[in-house]
């Protein structure tokens, strides 16, 4: 009798993908930290262990000395399915991998297993699936037009028509926060940087050959996704080292400021706690430089919470959750807002459009009276500078005006039951 065929492919692991999955002791360290297991009510599915288990198995089914004896044993499709469906219920954020006492590299293992299930016909899940024809057909996942990247450049704006600086505005910046967009273009004009602009494309190839053929030197990020792309993804595609530097913008302030560049021309009398994208700390390891600008502001106190830097828990939308799942990027953002409640600070800072917008919806289910916005916009406040558009453009989001100087419209006295509320909880 002819052997069946093995049910998974292991075609796009290499080798050390392969060793990971075989190095999990079922500890269960990563299981404590991770934030959609506990989005999704301690699903045990969803947990990083279970996920790793689950494959390793079929591997073993797969490709195992049973398997070469007698032949691979059947997986039914079904689970095939479901472990495709908890996959996809993960941020990437890398949590799991940063507890992980023996040192699992479980970005580059979750990456890898979607990879895989896309190329066998399980994956992207749900609504995720539109993504690669979106992309394919409009070069951005929001169904925008091209032409539409740069409504947010006001006539004030200046943009060079050749600089060794360029500013990587992104997609989700670019199209539904120009808050970020125009913060970060007048303090550039502010400082008397002159820059370009690079109309982002589909492909990293192309990123790169047209920042190349322009001549950018450095390019200035202000999405932490767009710049962990950039860091770890482009040189993969590009095959050699970026010709360019990238650069974060909150590592740019942090230089501008050391160098006494910045001038603060008012002061902000807030308690202020800072929320680190897992696309710039964890991923990148960039913790201190929002903090430096942070502290350095006319009356800011800066509080922490009690998982910052490399254990911070994600704010929920990475990982494609926020467009594919969004129920669960809503239950881990609650999660988020609820750490930096207990911590009294009034206002959560950010450096990253998906983590704004995310903290955004969890503040707004929670009826928090808590301000939440990006670094970039509290910097060019603070430098005299507006970060209101002229126009906006017809149905543009309402997170388009800075949040931090928004009217309050929630009675303060709220935040302190919430914060009782939250403590009792916890006791
Ligand atoms: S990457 Fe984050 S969300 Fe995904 S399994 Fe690990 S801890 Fe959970
Ligand atoms: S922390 Fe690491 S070794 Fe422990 S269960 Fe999780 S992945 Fe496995």
């Amino acid at each position: 009798m002819a052997k069946r065929k093995p049910a998974i492919s292991l075609e796009n692991f290499i080798p050390t993908h392969l060793m990971n999955y075989d190095a999990c002791t079922r500890c269960g360290e990563c299981v404590k930290y991770c934030p959609t297991y506990k989005g999704r009510n301690y699903d045990r599915a969803i947990e990083p262990r279970d996920k790793i288990i689950r494959w390793r198995d079929w591997v073993t089914k797969s490709y195992g000395w049973r398997a070469k004896l007698l032949g691979p044993a059947a997986i039914p499709e079904k689970e095939i399915e479901k472990y495709t469906e908890d996959l996809y219920n993960c941020t990437i954020c890398g949590m799991c991998g940063t507890v992980c006492p023996s040192g699992l590299d479980t970005i580059e293992m979750w990456e890898s297993n979607r990879a895989n299930l896309v190329k066998r016909g399980n994956g992207p899940y749900g609504k995720q699936s539109l993504f690669p024809k979106l992309i394919g057909e409009k070069h951005n996942p929001y169904l925008k037009e091209q032409q539409d990247r740069l409504a947010w450049v006001t006539p004030d704006i200046k943009i060079a028509e050749k600089s060794d600086i360029a500013y990587f505005a992104g997609c989700t910046a670019g199209y539904n926060q120009h808050v970020i967009c125009v913060g970060t273009a007048r303090i550039l004009n502010r400082l008397n940087i002159p820059f370009m602009l690079l109309v982002p494309r589909l492909a990293a190839l192309h990123n790169v050959e047209a920042l190349k053929t322009r001549g950018a030197k450095r390019v200035i990020y202000s999405c932490a996704g767009c710049f962990r792309t950039a860091m770890i993804d482009w040189p993969r595609a590009y095959g050699k080292e970026l010709p360019f530097e990238s650069i974060h913008i909150s590592q740019f302030l942090a230089e501008q400021l050391e160098a006494g560049k910045i001038k603060w021309e008012k002061s902000f009398e807030k308690t202020i706690t800072f929320h680190d994208p897992c696309h710039l700390g964890r991923h990148i390891g960039i913790f201190e430089e929002p903090r430096k600008i942070l502290k350095s502001m006319p009356g800011v106190k800066l509080v922490e919470m009690e998982r910052n830097r490399n254990e911070q828990r994600c704010c929920g939308a990475g990982g494609g959750v926020k467009a594919g799942l969004p129920d669960l990027a809503l239950n881990v953002a609650k999660d988020r807002m609820n750490d930096a409640l207990e911590t009294g600070a009034e206002v959560l800072i950010s450096g990253c459009p998906f983590c704004r917008r995310n903290l955004l919806d969890g503040r707004d289910e929670l009826k928090l009276d808590m301000k939440v916005d990006d670094i970039v916009v509290l910097a060019a406040h603070l430098m005299g500078l507006s970060t209101e558009i002229n126009t906006p453009p017809p149905g543009a989001p309402k997170e388009i005006i800075s949040d931090l100087f928004r009217t309050q419209s929630i009675p303060g006295k709220l935040v302190e039951s919430q914060r009782e509320a939250l403590k009792a909880e916890k006791e």
